[in-house]
């Protein structure tokens, strides 16, 4: 099965192809992201008016480009598939649109993804993680601990009370002067930093329960960069490394709680998944890894380039519905917000 997977929820044109057939990252046949750095640079961050034209310019040409790299046409493809949600709106249409298009034309079957389901199924591309599995979804706008029962199947454990981790980073690095995106450029200034200079707050660490807070831990960064001597070149990269080990050790705590209930509810489950952007963080893998080995549980995580937004992950999880038969009509809506939990799988539809 071939399916290509378009996405466009923020600040990434994506594209690719991907199969069902061999394994890891050779089932990727061709993918393209087209970031738009350049675009939101002047601002600071994201601005979704400028996304969503930036991705109806880019979006033709990198459909072209990956379909042209895996050399295949449409009439090659089982599918298409699009983030229909959750995301910058905008955006969203834009994707969702072009995929709905291209189906109609090639009466392909269409699969409307959730983004976040994109990103909690990705590690099923490249890994034999069977379900159910514990995920920690760690990404821009999300932090959650779930159990994946399956395909549309998740039980929520624990969400953020306030900021996402992803938002955390963000904001510390332009505390810092780090720029954007700033989840990569805190961890490389924290690969030169002593983590224990400063002593910050461990949101939640010990309390009840599997939900999740960074608000305070962003102000602790602001007053501690407030009293940074302004000769202190060194202070950057140790508030930095300093952060980064009291975000680890927050969701260190979360997990090892999540990883009881997950043991006591799905006995056979043998993996702890760590999925979405700042996945990609390798202190914060480290200290997952320790909390999976001591649960009994197995660290599994995709690639680090498929933890940021990418296409594979959209195509992967439109290949894992088609091949349950959950395909979507052509009048499916784009949706701004989509909780995750309440994907539950949709009565399977006939054709387009
Ligand atoms: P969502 O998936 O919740 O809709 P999003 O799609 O904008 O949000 P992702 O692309 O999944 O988010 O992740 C982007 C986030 O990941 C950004 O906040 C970025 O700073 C963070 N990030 C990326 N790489 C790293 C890293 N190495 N360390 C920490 N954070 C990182
Ligand atoms: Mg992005
Ligand atoms: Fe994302």
């Amino acid at each position: 099965m071939r399916i290509l997977g378009i996405e466009t929820s923020c600040d990434e044109t994506a594209a690719a192809v991907v199969t069902d057939a061999g394994a890891g990252s050779a089932r990727i046949l061709a993918h393209t992201v087209r970031a738009q750095l350049a675009e939101h640079a002047p601002y600071g961050g994201v601005v979704p008016e400028i996304a969503a034209r930036a991705h109806l310019d880019f979006l033709d040409d990198v459909i072209r480009a990956t379909l042209a790299a895996a050399g295949l046409g449409l009439g090659d493809l089982d599918g298409i598939a699009a983030t229909a949600g959750p995301g910058l709106i905008g955006g969203v249409m834009v994707g969702a649109t072009t995929a709905k298009a291209l189906s109609l034309v090639s009466r392909l079957p269409f699969m409307a993804v959730n983004h976040l389901e994109a990103h909690a199924l990705t590690v099923r591309l490249t890994d034999d993680v069977p379900f159910p599995y514990l995920l920690l979804l760690i990404s821009g706008g999300h932090c959650q601990l779930l159990i994946v029962e399956g395909v549309g199947r998740y039980v929520r454990l624990g969400t953020t009370i306030d900021d996402a981790v992803g938002e955390a980073f963000d904001k510390t690095a332009k505390l810092l002067g780090l720029g954007h995106p700033g989840g990569p450029a805190v961890e490389r200034a924290a690969a030169s930093g002593d983590p224990e200079r400063f002593s910050l707050p461990r949101p939640m660490v010990g309390r009840p329960g599997c939900d999740f807070s960074f608000s305070g831990l962003k102000t602790a960064v602001r007053q501690a960069c407030a009293g940074l001597a302004p000769d202190d070149g060194q202070a950057i990269h140790d508030l930095a490394a300093s952060f980064q080990q009291a975000v680890a050790d927050s969701l260190a705590d979360r997990c090892r709680r999540a990883a009881d209930i997950f043991r006591e509810r799905c006995p056979g489950g043998r993996h702890l998944v760590v999925a979405g952007g700042v996945a990609a963080n390798g202190a914060i893998r480290a200290a997952l890894s320790a909390v999976a080995a001591r649960a009994g549980l197995a660290l599994a995580a995709p690639p680090p380039a498929l933890c940021t937004d990418n296409g594979a992950m959209v195509a992967w999880a439109g290949l894992e519905r088609l091949r349950l038969g959950l395909v979507d009509p052509l009048d499916f809506a784009a949706r701004p917000r989509w909780p995750l939990d309440a994907a539950a799988p949709k009565a399977a539809f006939a054709g387009v």
